[in-house]
């Protein structure tokens, strides 16, 4: 936590692809905004990614818990290299992150940016936070497979789900949906997965009966709600889910925040002293990587989350007021949004609209 005067430690890990690009169009801005609630930003660059794999056989140092531990906060590119096997990218570097520092909350913003065409109907004002149980579930790893190769093969993957990580995270689930004033709606599938998701219900509904009253809770199952996401995002608040459906969900709502490009999140352990870990949705765009074409705004609103969770709650306001005026102005777009600005250009010009956005 940050207050005026006081410095804020922030670990840039840039990566691979267009990791580098984003990070380093959004630092600036993102450095200013401290600077708006009197904190001052110590940056400390870390090589780490898939370049430094292929160089060294290892993506990131084996104390790299205790060098993140010694910062407030990551800022994160992007991981993904060409020459690397996609799910050993990310055994390498993220999921370590995530799960040694223990960053049991996934927060994924979706916001329908002003000026921006999305797939919702005009007028429809879209704003809704995924909260996502980053730990257990569907992707626990437990599993195996038995008479490999054979007519009788069987595969199987366990869900775990805990009651202490259901109460962590619906706590974290509640807290926003009361600081953002909107309804609490847990996505579940408890009338199939009775056990697993028999208990989130159960947990979910105590937990807001004994401790959030005033917040408002609706449950729905998932597939139901995969249906109004599309057809009414307008009327989602903060929605609660465990680790799959919300992997899918946060991608699903992505389209009605301008796509990939403008898709922030957020890795945090609300109550644990750990640095949370802040990263773009999108993944190292192997595609358009090096041109300088990328959309720096999911990094920037990335860098904005960093902000609010540290104790700069009036720099966030502004980075965020800086995007939306930089994205409704329109001349600094990026190509995914129908413009023609470059990944620099896009990172300056929410820089210079953050003077007016204060
Ligand atoms: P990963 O496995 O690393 O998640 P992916 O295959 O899911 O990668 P992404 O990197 O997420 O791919 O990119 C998906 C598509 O979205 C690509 O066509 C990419 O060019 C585009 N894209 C991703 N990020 C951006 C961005 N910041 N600006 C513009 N386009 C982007
Ligand atoms: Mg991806």
């Amino acid at each position: 936590m940050s207050a005026p005067g006081q410095t804020l430690r922030i670990a840039v890990v840039r990566g691979d692809g267009v990791g580098p690009e984003v990070v380093d169009a959004s630092l600036p801005a993102i450095v200013a905004a401290a600077a708006v609630d009197g904190v001052a930003v110590v940056l400390t660059e870390l090589d780490w990614g898939g370049d430094r794999q292929i160089r060294t056989g290892r993506a990131m140092p084996d104390d790299a818990l205790d060098v993140v531990r010694r910062h407030d906060a990551i800022l994160f590119g992007a991981i993904g290299h060409p020459d690397l096997d996609p799910a050993e990218s990310v055994w390498s570097l993220v999921l370590p992150l995530r799960k040694g520092l223990e960053l049991y909350a996934n927060l994924r913003p979706v916001v329908g940016w002003e000026g921006l065409s999305t797939p919702a109907r005009d007028g429809a004002k879209v704003d809704f936070l995924v909260v996502r149980e980053n730990t257990e579930g569907e992707y626990s790893g437990i599993g195996g497979r038995t008479h490999r190769g054979t007519p009788l093969e069987v595969a199987t993957e366990v869900a775990i789900h805990s009651r202490p990580a259901i109460e962590r995270i619906a706590r974290c689930g509640f807290g926003h949906a009361r600081e953002r004033g909107q309804t609490l709606t847990l996505a579940t599938k408890s009338n199939v997965n009775r056990h697993g998701y028999g208990l989130w219900d159960e947990v979910v509904f105590a937990i807001g009966e004994r401790e959030f009253p005033d917040v408002a809770l609706e449950k729905m199952y998932v597939d139901a709600l995969a249906t109004r996401m599309v057809a009414r995002p307008e009327s989602l608040g903060v929605v609660l889910c465990g680790n799959l459906f919300g992997d899918i969900l946060s991608d699903l709502g992505a389209p009605f925040a301008g796509g990939l490009g403008m898709a922030p999140s957020a890795n945090v352990a609300p109550d644990l002293d750990v640095p949370g870990f802040f990263e773009p949705v999108h993944g190292s765009a192997p595609d358009i990587a090096g041109r300088g074409i990328a959309n720096p705004l999911a990094t920037v609103l990335s860098g904005a989350m960093l902000l609010r969770e540290n104790g700069c709650p009036r720099g966030a306001d502004a980075l965020e007021r800086a995007v939306a005026a930089t994205v409704a102005e329109g001349s600094a777009r990026t190509r995914d949004l129908g413009g023609v600005a470059t990944t620099g250009e896009a990172g300056a010009a929410v820089l210079a609209a953050l003077g007016d956005a204060v």
